[in-house]
């Protein structure tokens, strides 16, 4: 039996694609709009003869509209570091003005709504682990601020779409997760650890390497996401996993899962580059009965197979 119709915007990157799966399982039909800045469509290629399942090649920037829908999902943005300073303004655009067209498809057809925001909401972190009503030190123009502030106005749109407007909105603050479908030259750390690590080059940690990230495996943030549109709740919730890693500890545990031999080589660290990040998961424990089930050496290897395939097309493309 139909769910309903959903809209996933930015439905051919990461999370995106993962998130269409996940709904098309769950009796949803799904129609992703993107405009393949940072997505894929290799992401969706698998879903090309599913009859629920429709691709709209479009910015949202520009005003959309796509017929009824039953639940926006607003997933644009790029959201690597490398790719957002490569697209600052797109990034603003996007978060800004791409919000407020993804919030007037739900207010128009009274549609539920879930928003991707980050755990870049608290910048680099003075409290730690980060609560949700940790309010944040981000520097508002600094390199990483397309991004930050971006996401801090989509957030502040949200809620006063739902203050002025009664939009039943929720809003994930999603901490740093990985998977497959993930880009191996988007700059990230765990696709760029794995594919240097299978290419047998140096794993290049910023800094001393003692800055830390919580990693969550995709499927368990899937599962936070699907189990916060299922709720009430209208404030920010953290969907990460708390178990915190420095960014060596990461390497190296990059180098066990894969076998490989590199080396460890220290580049310098970017500008406003966070010290410590690890999500306070209480909310989402208490309120969605959630908690990521697979830990970061488990999820890596659940990678592996396609950061290989990855590195292997990559490798070819480049002959
Ligand atoms: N990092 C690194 N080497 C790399 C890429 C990233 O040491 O090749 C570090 C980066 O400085 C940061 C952490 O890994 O401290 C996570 O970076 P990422 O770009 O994945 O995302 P962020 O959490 O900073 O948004």
């Amino acid at each position: 039996m139909s769910q309903g119709r959903a809209l996933i915007t930015g439905g051919a990157g990461f999370l995106g694609s993962h998130l269409a799966d996940a709904l098309l399982a769950d009796g949803w039909n799904v129609v992703v709009v993107d405009n393949l800045l940072t997505g894929r469509r290799a992401n969706l290629a698998h879903l090309r003869n599913e009859p629920r399942f429709e691709f709209v090649e479009k910015d949202i920037c520009q005003p959309f509209d796509v017929g009824k829908i039953d639940y926006v999902f607003h997933f644009a943005s790029p959201a690597s570091p490398e790719d957002y300073h490569a697209h600052g303004i797109e990034t603003l655009r996007v978060g800004s003005i791409g919000t407020f067209h993804a919030l007037e498809v739900a207010r128009k057809y009274s549609a539920k709504y879930l928003v991707s925001s980050t755990s870049e909401c608290y910048g680099d972190p003075l409290e730690h682990p980060q609560k949700e009503t940790y309010w944040g030190h981000v520097n508002p123009v600094g390199p990483r601020s397309v991004y930050d502030e971006a996401k801090r106005f989509t957030e502040a749109a949200t809620v006063a779409y739902r203050r002025y407007h009664n939009v039943d909105v929720r809003i994930a603050r999603i901490f740093n997760t990985y998977g497959p479908r993930m880009q191996i030259r988007d700059g990230r750390v765990v696709p760029t650890f794995v594919r240097q690590a299978l290419l047998g080059e140096d794993l290049t940690v910023f800094g001393d390497g003692n800055q830390t990230r919580s990693f969550c495996y995709v499927s368990d943030e899937i599962d936070g996401f699907l189990r916060l549109a299922n709720s009430d709740e209208h404030l920010p919730v953290n969907i990460g996993n708390p178990n915190e890693f420095t960014i060596l500890e990461c390497a190296q545990l990059v180098l066990k899962v894969t076998g490989s031999r590199s080396r460890i080589r220290n580049e310098p660290l970017p500008q406003d580059d966070p010290k410590q990040r690890r999500p306070d998961i209480n909310k989402a424990r208490q309120l969605l009965g959630w908690e990521p089930k697979i830990d970061l050496e488990t999820g890596l290897r659940l990678s592996l197979e396609y950061f290989k395939k990855a590195v292997a097309e990559d490798t070819a493309a480049a002959r």
